[in-house]
């Protein structure tokens, strides 16, 4: 079933009175439960503002999006709600954490937002088993976002976003940011998350060989439009 389709979406930036960037123009695609969508293309090509007005952090200007069949939500307010569904893996770790909270906090912040676990005691083994399951420990708990190496914050981004427990990651490349020894780590942990939980992905990056093992499909932008949709396999085959 789609989870996600995304119908001639637009997204312009005015940037004076004579000048509209077109950095998302008519781009449409459905996103499958389960499935893991790569988008590739050179910087700038508008991925970034794609991800983010699928999330709502931007505005579109035109088109629709669709979550789970229905129309997405007009309304601030029922958007609030799709938050808890849709979660984004950021490119830097260290601009996306407050660097005043600490790890404990940073995890329970968004469940404080949505009202999950309110007991304290269960707050806090859900937050033990997540920081578990991105490689970390228990012990990492009190610390904060500088104590960390960056693939470590990136991990700690990732329970971030799987606090939640969201159908639908948007992942804005989510290793680009980090030293190329430990990319390969964090990808694993990604894989490893799509795997166990059945998540759904829209991943974002210019790099093709991650994107390639990680996605059922891919679509290459360019200039705001997407140019190609296929299956990893297929990308750049020639016949
Ligand atoms: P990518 O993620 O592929 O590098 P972006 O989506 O970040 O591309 O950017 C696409 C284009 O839109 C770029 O020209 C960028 O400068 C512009 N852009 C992105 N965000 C904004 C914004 N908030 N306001 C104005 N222009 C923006
Ligand atoms: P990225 O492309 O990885 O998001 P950038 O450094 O390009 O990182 O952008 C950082 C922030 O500034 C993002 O929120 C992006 O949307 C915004 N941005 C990018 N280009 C512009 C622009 N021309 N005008 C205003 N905001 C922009």
């Amino acid at each position: 079933d789609p989870i996600l389709e995304v119908q001639n979406l637009k997204k312009y930036f005015q940037m004076n009175r004579n000048e509209t960037l077109k950095a998302v123009d008519g781009i449409s695609f459905t996103l499958n439960e389960g499935e893991t969508l790569g988008i590739v293309g050179e910087s700038g090509c508008g991925k970034s503002t794609l991800g983010r007005t699928i999330l709502g952090l931007y505005e579109k200007t035109e088109g629709n999006i669709r979550y789970k069949g229905k129309n997405y939500p007009q309304t601030k307010r029922d958007r609030f709600k799709l938050t808890k569904e849709m979660q984004m893996i950021f490119q830097d770790p260290y601009a996306s954490l407050n660097p005043r909270s600490t790890v404990y906090d940073l995890i329970a912040e968004p469940m404080d937002i949505h009202g999950l676990y309110p007991n304290k005691k269960q707050r806090l083994h859900r937050i033990e088993e997540l920081i578990s399951e991105v490689g970390l420990t228990k012990e990492h708990l009190n610390r904060y976002p500088h104590e960390f190496s960056g693939g470590q914050r990136q991990r700690i981004g990732i329970a971030r976003a799987l606090a939640l427990e969201p159908s639908l990651i948007i992942a804005d490349e989510p290793i680009s940011a980090l030293d190329v020894s430990i990319q390969a780590q964090v990808v694993y942990l990604l894989k490893q998350l799509q795997k166990e939980k059945g998540l759904t992905f829209l991943f974002i990056a210019h790099d093709l060989s991650m994107v390639k093992y990680m996605s059922d499909r891919v679509g290459v932008m360019y200039l705001g439009q997407l140019v190609e949709l296929t299956t990893s396999d297929k990308l750049y085959q020639h016949p």
